[in-house]
């Protein structure tokens, strides 16, 4: 076994690459951190000016779901589905729906679940606002985190936005909100919204209901680069606006690019968008664990158990996973925002086979970076030693700890990485804007 490094600052989780780019600590530390856009690695803090990373024990240390994920819930609640536990989490209820709103519905990702469910937050539970994430005006390449007040900038951020996002690094804005808020983000910004709670008791009270929606992965700025090329688009500079699915579920890759003639979109089917950018996700993607949103209260995906018929509005696999979930969606749907039915909670299992693997394949990837002596995340209450063995052909578990060990080496994951500000990506020229940005309109 090769000695493993220790971690010793927020640096160190950067530069071993167990950072997943939720801004968590920038937010926790905003007097010595910023997020960065790079666009190998993805949305990464930085040290300010002068400022050194903060330390082991520092508030943004204890924060960080790069380093560790931990399950804090009670394990005899009576209503969890066992048949889910072990290899999805604390699930109480299986749901399939989408936004009653049908423009929602057309527009979102999936079924526009996550929208439905923040709308009906703000409009009808007296919450404040969303902290979610949107594309860039000034950049559309890149995502922004709002804190979203009104209908308008709420369903403005509909859809998936498959590259970097760091929706924690608003979590100040919720800490200084005058209601609770609702969160949306992947189940890495959940759980560090989890984590923020004991270090910030202010944010205790101002988070609402925390969404995820299920993440296979991050694809880094660069997969999307390598996708522009392949739709012929050289410059990413003439980029106007990237929608990455959605209109249609699952919807296409939609590009609108600059051209000596105006502007023109250009467009890649879901499956082929999906295929190319999962080529090129973030490392810490690889030794996840949790890609449903296990800490959150509710979570939303695509129910892909059967096949879609041409021209099929969109659909979403909702989990309650709280009481607090079970409420947030009784009353979204008692006031009009959701149409739901409730499934069998096998539906789960048929329509994520894929994160299902992963979940066991990340065993073996852990196991070969402990054994390499490439520093893992610290995982509490997620166990996948038995899918890895029941779920996994032997080709497959072979591949789990052997790629690894490739990756190992071809990546250079035992070097320390190097994270820089990306100028290629930077902002469009003002005149091919969409709409003021907040901080323009400020
Ligand atoms: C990187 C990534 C990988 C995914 N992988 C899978 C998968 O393997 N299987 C699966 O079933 N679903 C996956 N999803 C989720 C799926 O694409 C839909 O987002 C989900 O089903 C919710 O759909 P919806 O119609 O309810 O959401 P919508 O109503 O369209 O709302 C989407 C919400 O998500 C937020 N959001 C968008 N992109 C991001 C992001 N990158 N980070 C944080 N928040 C974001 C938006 O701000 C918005 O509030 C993935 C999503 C992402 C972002
Ligand atoms: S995972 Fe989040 S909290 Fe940890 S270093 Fe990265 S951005 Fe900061
Ligand atoms: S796969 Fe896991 S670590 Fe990667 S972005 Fe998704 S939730 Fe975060």
């Amino acid at each position: 076994m090769i000695p493993l490094p220790v971690i010793n600052s927020i640096d160190d989780v950067v530069a071993h690459r167990l950072c997943c780019g939720c801004g968590a600590c920038a937010a926790i530390s905003p007097g010595r951190l910023e997020m960065i856009d790079d666009v190998e690695h993805g949305r990464r803090p930085r040290p300010r000016h002068g400022a050194c990373a903060p330390g082991k024990g520092s508030e943004a240390m204890r924060v960080c779901p790069g380093i560790a994920v931990e399950h804090t819930f009670d394990e005899r609640h009576p209503g969890l589905i066992g048949a889910l536990r072990r290899e999805w989490g604390p699930v109480l209820e299986v749901w399939e729906g989408h936004a009653a709103d049908p423009e929602i519905r057309h527009e979102a990702s999936s079924g526009g679940a996550a929208t439905a469910l923040a709308l009906a937050g703000i409009e009808t539970a007296g919450m404040h606002g969303v902290l979610h994430i949107r594309a860039r005006r000034d950049a559309p390449l890149l995502n922004e985190t709002v804190l979203s007040t009104s209908r308008r900038e709420v369903v403005e951020a509909v859809g998936s936005r498959y590259a970097p996002a760091s929706p924690c690094d608003g979590l100040g804005l919720v800490e200084r909100a005058p209601a609770p808020c609702v969160f949306i983000g992947k189940p890495c910004d959940v759980a560090a919204v989890q984590r923020a709670l004991p270090v910030r008791p202010a944010l205790r009270g101002r988070i609402g209901v925390t969404i995820a929606v299920f993440c296979a992965g991050t694809p880094t700025t660069r997969a999307t680069l390598n996708l522009l090329e392949r739709i012929g688009v050289d410059d990413p500079r003439d980029v106007v606006d990237v929608r990455y699915r959605g209109r249609g579920w699952p919807g296409r890759l939609a590009v609108r690019v600059r051209t000596e003639r105006g502007t023109e979109t250009r467009s890649l089917p879901y499956e082929e968008t999906w295929g190319a950018l999962t080529g090129g996700k973030q490392w810490r993607c690889q030794v996840c664990a949790d890609h449903t949103g296990e800490l959150a209260d509710i979570a939303v995906g695509d129910p892909w158990h059967r096949p879609i018929s041409k021209g099929e509005p969109g659909r979403s696999i909702i989990l309650v996973r709280t009481e607090r979930g079970r409420q947030v969606l009784r009353r979204a749907v008692r006031d009009g925002y959701l149409a739901v039915e409730r499934v069998d909670p096998a539906n789960l299992t048929r329509s994520q086979p894929d994160l299902l693997r992963t979940r066991g394949a990340t065993w073996g990837r852990l196991l070969a970076c402990r054994v390499l002596g490439v520093p893992v995340p610290r995982y509490r209450g997620f166990p996948m030693f038995r899918t890895w063995l029941t779920k996994l052909s032997v080709r497959e578990r072979l591949r789990s700890l052997a790629g690894t060990v490739k990756r190992i080496h071809r990546r250079g994951l035992r070097e320390r990485a190097v994270v820089v500000e990306s100028p290629v990506i930077a902002a469009l020229p003002p005149e091919h804007r969409e709409t003021p940005t907040r901080r323009e309109a400020a």
